[in-house]
């Protein structure tokens, strides 16, 4: 499913946190939304989301504008979102958070809790991880906790994936767990969007790259761009990186 944000601008009062951006994310492909803390990435996936509605702009899902007016309606067009801060309720198990949000579970039935855990161990497996479906979700660490939010997107049959910091809470072991698993999601045919401000990470996985600065897209560049020159763009002055 192709994506296509379309001047986007979105104001928090008198402050512009995006202003007019347009981005267009292709399915099959990992697309790296490069920027500073306070660019405006969060806000611009949360307006994709439809968790923040947009002052101006459009949002076009293969070709179609859409209109979201909350999350449940950018998942129902198979859009996920794996948030900076997870949106998992510790109380629940691992089955019972990805459920979460659809139809109510008729009467807590015993079937629906089955196939609940069957999803879950099914998705995880197909990324070759493990997830224990009666796991509380408050005792996993949190690079589980993550993948819980991934495969919580997935059973749902996301075409679009919006991963917002991904490996900030990850160990290094993990951050390469995870690029893999975004690698084997974009050649099945999903398209991600791979928010973050670390150079390497962006260099290793992402097909495309959109440099955001104070709300606004100043440049694109693929995934050979150095990390000099992606620095550069991001902060909007020459650095000088050796990487
Ligand atoms: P990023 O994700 O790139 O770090 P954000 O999109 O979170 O940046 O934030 C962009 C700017 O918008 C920041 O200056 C932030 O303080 C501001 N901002 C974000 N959300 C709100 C809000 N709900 N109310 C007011 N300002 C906000
Ligand atoms: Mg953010």
């Amino acid at each position: 499913m192709k994506l296509e944000l379309r001047g986007i601008t979105k104001r928090f009062g008198s402050f512009t946190a995006n202003d007019g951006i347009d981005l267009v994310v292709e399915p099959g492909t990992i697309h790296a939304l490069l920027g500073e803390n306070g660019a405006g990435k969060s806000t611009l996936m949360n307006v994709l989301f439809g968790l923040l509605k947009a002052d101006e702009g459009q949002v076009l899902v293969d070709g179609e504008p859409v209109q979201f007016s909350g999350p449940r309606d950018a998942m129902a067009a198979g859009i996920g979102m794996v948030h900076q801060h997870f949106m998992l309720v510790p109380v629940f198990t691992v089955a019972e958070n990805v459920v979460l949000g659809d139809e109510p579970v008729r009467g807590g039935g015993v079937l629906d809790r089955a196939s609940a855990a069957r999803r879950v161990r099914e998705t995880a497996a197909r990324f070759g991880f493990h997830l224990d479906p009666d796991a509380l979700v408050g005792d996993l660490p949190v690079g589980v906790q993550q993948r819980v939010e991934i495969v919580k997107a997935l059973v749902r049959d996301a075409k679009v994936l919006i991963l917002d910091e991904p490996t900030a809470v990850l160990t290094p072991q993990e951050t390469d767990e995870l690029l893999t698993i975004m690698r084997e999601l974009a050649d099945a045919g999903t398209a991600i969007v791979f928010i973050t401000h670390k150079l390497r990470e962006v260099k290793e996985v992402a097909d495309t790259i959109t440099i955001i600065r104070r709300g606004k897209v100043v440049g694109t560049a693929d995934p050979s761009a150095s990390a000099t020159e992606l620095a550069s763009a991001m902060v909007g002055r020459q650095v000088d990186l050796t990487v």
